[in-house]
């Protein structure tokens, strides 16, 4: 084992506080909370609690930096020249970025390190799209000499509310549209990782972007309802639960606020006899159990073509059993805890729930309590066989490391039992037959379907869900376009 790395210098045990207009300020209620290191139970940091007042305060940063600040003057190219920097920056910073993740949220190093080439990636390709935004010049039938053209404009103030799976890659996913439209954001973290976020403020004020542009208001879900629900906020983007998004539409519907939705999901994973097998089997592991099973597209349903069945989930259980589940700052490591002895709750609530109602555990199946892991909050990688349809464990989310193995006859009924579940975020498909691969792919109704691979995501390609999982697609260029209005000029010339 390696030597454990250093504190940053950021946990410098001050409390950390909000981050609005470009000064780091208290909670106007004085009030702190606690960030917990979940592989060891003890307090990391503590933190401003954020209310309705300070999302005021935010709001009105944010209105002041849009309306009339220097930001509000930013040619393209200027907007593109703070992106790349902060784009340096965070490169040069990427290894402090990651070990506050992993305390904070447990990702081990292993896994929050592979983030750097994401975050650097995204805000380089928004740069690009800085300078790409542009309106149509449109011939009309109008009678008369009228021109007709349109102009693309930002949106405004933007609210962003996220979950704590991936605190520096999602927060740096939702301020790269804003930094490339003009916008301004007022960002709300999750309460249990919050301290990345408040990290990537301070770069951002280092590589140029004004006060008042990127704000952080660290709290709890009253933080984020009055985010959701304010009058100075003219989108918002969130990225949480699909309980939650749903809170979020009512709030935000007292000034139609423009709204994209990253909610959950209970994606399928469907493994045909003709698959190239040996790839299927971490293939179809590593997709539900990479970050401990915390990843809203986790394929957690996996179909198996019945003639391959058992010997798969036999496979599959036995890789799930190599994994070295532990101490997240050990480079070794796979498998950290999942966020939250709530979280920790929850997820073996299912297992006992998949118990009770006759699954099988292959692998796993309990909470991991040997030695130094009693402390935290982890969970054994778990495969459950015998499972039906209708069991909860295959039709719930459970966001941690459970895997319900289904066996299927043909593509109809895998394509028929993957569609018949309220989500559609993510789905797998495996075979070596692309006729198979196409109808499959175009029967699902999911946002994405990987094909022979899992989770691969580029900042190019959008990202987004079916039915309740949401709305709106992040990524590509399409994302850009979510942050813009469009303004139609019709001119009668004389
Ligand atoms: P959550 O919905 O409980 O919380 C998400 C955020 O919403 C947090 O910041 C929380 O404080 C805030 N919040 C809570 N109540 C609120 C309210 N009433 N109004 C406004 N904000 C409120 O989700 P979570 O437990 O942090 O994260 C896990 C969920 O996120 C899973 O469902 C997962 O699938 C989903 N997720 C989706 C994506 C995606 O891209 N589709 C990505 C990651 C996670």
């Amino acid at each position: 084992m390696s030597a454990t790395p250093a504190l940053p210098a950021f946990l410098n045990g001050q409390p950390k506080l909000l981050f609005i207009d470009g000064k780091t300020v208290a909670a106007q209620s004085g009030k702190l909370f606690d960030s917990i290191n979940p592989a060891t139970g003890e307090r990391l940091a503590q933190v401003a609690e954020g209310g309705s007042v300070d999302v005021d305060l935010a709001a009105a940063a944010a209105r002041r930096a849009f309306e009339s600040g220097p930001w509000s003057r930013f040619k393209p190219f200027d907007r593109q020249q703070v992106m790349l920097k902060l784009a340096d920056l965070v490169e040069k910073h990427y290894d402090e970025l990651a070990l506050i993740d992993t305390l904070d949220m447990g990702g081990p190093l292993s896994r929050t390190m592979l983030g750097r080439r994401r975050a650097i990636g995204l805000l380089r390709y928004y740069a690009g799209l800085a300078t790409s935004v542009q309106g149509d010049t449109i011939p009309n039938s109008a009678p008369g000499d009228i021109f007709s053209y349109t102009l693309k404009e930002a949106v405004g103030v933007v609210g962003a509310i996220n979950p704590w799976n991936g605190p520096i890659g999602l927060a740096i996913w939702k301020l790269c549209p804003v930094l490339a439209t003009g916008c301004t954001l007022v960002l709300k973290p999750a309460e249990q990782a919050p301290l990345s976020p408040l990290r990537l403020a301070e770069l951002a004020l280092e590589a140029g972007v004004p006060p008042g542009v990127f704000n952080v208001v660290t709290g709890f879900g009253e933080a984020g309802a009055a985010l959701a629900a304010h009058p100075g906020v003219d989108k918002i983007a969130f990225t949480g639960s699909t309980e939650v998004g749903q809170k979020i539409v009512r709030a935000a519907a007292g000034n139609l606020k423009r709204m994209s939705m990253e909610l959950g999901g209970k994606s399928a994973n469907i493994v045909f006899t003709d698959a190239d097998l040996d790839a299927a089997v971490p293939g179809a592991a590593m997709a539900v159990f990479q970050n401990s099973g915390q990843i809203c597209s986790a394929g957690t349903r996996l179909y198996v073509q019945r003639p391959v069945y058992d010997e798969f989930v036999e496979k599959v259980a036995a890789f799930a059993k190599t994994l070295r589940v532990g101490d997240p700052l050990d480079p070794e490591t796979q498998l950290g805890p999942v966020v939250s002895a709530e979280q920790l709750e929850r997820v073996t609530g299912y297992l006992a729930l998949g118990h009770a109602q006759g699954a099988k555990a292959l692998a796993g199946g309990e909470r991991l309590t040997q030695g130094a892991l009693a402390k935290g909050f982890f969970v054994a990688p778990t495969v459950f066989a015998g499972v039906n349809d209708d069991m909860r464990i295959a039709r719930e989310e459970i966001f941690g490391p459970v895997l319900s193995a289904l066996p299927f006859d043909d593509a109809d009924d895998a394509v028929r039992r993957a569609n018949d579940n309220p989500y559609g975020l993510g789905a797998g498909v495996w075979s070596k037959n692309v006729s198979t691969v196409h109808r499959v792919a175009r029967g699902l109704r999911s946002g994405t379907v990987w094909a022979n691979c899992y989770q691969v995501m580029d900042p190019a390609i959008p990202f987004g869900g079916y039915k309740m999982s949401g709305f709106g697609r992040e990524s590509g260029v399409e994302h850009v376009q979510e942050y813009l209005q469009t303004k139609a000029v019709i001119l009668k010339l004389d």
